[in-house]
């Protein structure tokens, strides 16, 4: 058996590799467009900013090392460019010598991936404009950053790579200004949740213009790439980094005739096989199912490639493996603050249509008593009535990304709100407390579902009647309440509450 992949990194290595374990003597070629095989994206932004400091780090893999352990014939600067079905062979572009030829297939596993998305505006050829998604686009930014010694940076997109580009540059001392088309950052979270995003961002120096559209960019006569905005004057910096989101690398599909979904996304059936039986497709090119909401979606991340790559191997292979879908689990380092989410936001929940409720939580990391314990804000989203779990999001420092892993796993395991109550988490004073928050958030959920309390949140206040029927209270502090609060809330700290 001869099987070619196209694509090199997350879904394509990782496909390669099990093909290898599973058969010992199938025919393997993986051809990869850039110059690099098996590179750790994830860890680009970081070689920008210097915490990743040795540029071989950023290649977990290389064609000759491949080649020794696992036989794979690993080709790198050829670029697939036809895909001939019918005599079941691709064409191939040697990208150093110009040179196409072809390579003949029993399977096709197409990794390729997702594009920068780069908007057809005026001045977008600027030489100041990078993206980032290969080692060499973060070559090019690194050594930019490093010659030209830019004082300031526009980031175009306030997403996982703009926001991790922001910091890095921030880091390297650029004056950095995130310009964003929505309300908030992260579309991921909800805005209330972004919230504290957006304030730990500007505490760190960044610059936020939300709500925000680019028109064009122009170079200056001073070297700066001016960006033009709909809402605002003109921003000038030393450098543009765009990063707006990503669209499906799906060209060589299309014009092949596989059928294909959402966006031009490769539709897949959940063996990751598509229209075409003897072409298989994972990664970020991919039409998924949302786990939670079971409607189609597109979500590219590294893990859901790397399952998936391995799923279309088993089943070339002769297995019966499936991709359940995804749920879109992901943790961002913003300076020192985590944000992580899972599942579906209440915003995606609404949108799909399911009738929600939310709990909201300000637990410590670990025992109040014990040094060094940090508050986090978890947001869960479960369905009303069934109280099933739909999605959670945590904003915080320490134990974030162990307490969205538990309840990604909960979800996954299609667990109800209270039952978060039951989970045996492991608990010492450095680590959780006794009832760990993602306990706590079960016990919330379970008061709410047996009628023990009645929500009401920030929405909610202008429609509450002002008749004298409703008190208003802010139990916070007086200082927390000095610091800022909602109009026609009267301040009655909660410790005072009984005796008052
Ligand atoms: P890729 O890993 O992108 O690989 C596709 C490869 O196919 C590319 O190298 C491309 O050159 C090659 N290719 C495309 N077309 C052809 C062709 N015609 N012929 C030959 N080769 C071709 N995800 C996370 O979960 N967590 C993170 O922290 C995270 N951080 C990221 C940071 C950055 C800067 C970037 C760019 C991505 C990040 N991601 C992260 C996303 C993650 O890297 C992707 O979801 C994942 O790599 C997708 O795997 P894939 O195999 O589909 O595509």
């Amino acid at each position: 058996m001869k099987v070619v992949i196209i694509g090199g990194v997350a879904g394509g290595a990782t496909a390669a590799a099990r093909l290898r374990r599973l058969d010992e003597n199938a025919q393997i070629v993986m051809l990869e467009r850039s110059g690099y095989v098996s590179y750790a994206n994830c860890g680009l932004p970081y070689y920008v900013g210097g915490v990743i400091t040795d540029r071989r780090k950023l290649t977990l893999q290389t064609p000759e090392s491949f080649h020794d352990r696992f036989r794979i014939d690993v080709r790198v600067r050829q670029e697939a460019v036809e895909i001939d079905r019918e005599s079941k062979a691709i064409k191939v572009r040697n990208l150093e010598t110009g040179e196409v030829y072809r390579e003949s297939y029993d399977k096709l596993i197409l990794s390729p991936g997702a594009h920068a998305v780069i908007p057809n505006l005026p001045g977008i050829d600027s030489e100041r404009i990078f993206t980032l998604r290969t080692v060499e686009d973060t070559f090019k930014v690194h050594g930019f950053v490093e010659t030209a010694r830019p004082a300031s940076a526009v980031v175009v997109g306030g997403g996982f790579i703009g926001l991790e580009m922001a910091e890095n540059l921030r880091d390297r001392g650029l004056d950095v200004t995130v310009v964003q088309r929505g309300g908030h950052v992260m579309p991921t979270l909800d805005a209330d949740m972004a919230a504290i995003a957006h304030n730990h961002l500007r505490s760190h120096g960044v610059k936020l213009l939300l709500n925000s559209d680019v028109t064009g960019f122009e170079e200056r006569a001073d070297g700066a790439v001016q960006t033009n905005l709909a809402q605002s004057g003109p921003l000038a910096a030393d450098m543009v980094v765009l990063a707006v989101g990503v669209a499906p690398e799906s060209a060589l599909a299309r014009e092949a005739g596989l059928d294909l979904g959402a966006r031009e996304s490769i539709k897949v059936d959940e063996h990751m096989r598509t229209s075409d039986s003897d072409i298989y497709a994972v990664g970020d090119a991919v039409q998924v199912k949302n786990y939670v909401t079971g409607q189609d979606a597109l979500i590219a991340l590294a893990g859901p490639a790397n399952k998936q790559g391995r799923i279309a191997a088993d089943n070339i292979c002769g297995g019966d493996s499936r991709y359940l879908g995804s749920q879109g689990s992901s943790v961002i380092k913003v300076f020192d603050m985590t944000i992580a989410s899972t599942g579906v936001n209440e915003k995606t929940a609404r949108q799909a249509g399911i009738d929600c409720d939310k709990v909201y939580l300000s637990p410590m990391s670990h025992a109040g008593y014990y040094p060094g314990g940090k508050v986090m804000t978890m947001k869960v989203v479960f369905e009303k009535g069934t109280l099933r779990l739909l999605g959670a999001q945590i904003v915080g420092y320490e134990g974030v990304d162990k307490r969205i892993d538990v309840l990604a796993t909960a979800i996954h395991a299609g667990l109800t709100g209270p039952q978060l109550k039951d989970l045996d988490l492991a608990y010492a004073p450095p680590y959780s407390s006794a009832k760990d928050p993602v306990n706590m958030a079960g016990f919330m959920i379970e008061n709410l579902s047996h009628g023990l309390v009645e929500q009401f949140f920030p929405e909610d206040v202008d429609a509450l009647p002002r008749d004298g029927s409703v008190t208003l209270l802010d139990v916070r502090t007086p200082g927390e309440y000095a610091d800022g609060h909602a109009e026609g809330f009267v301040n009655l700290p909660v410790d005072d509450l009984r005796e008052r």
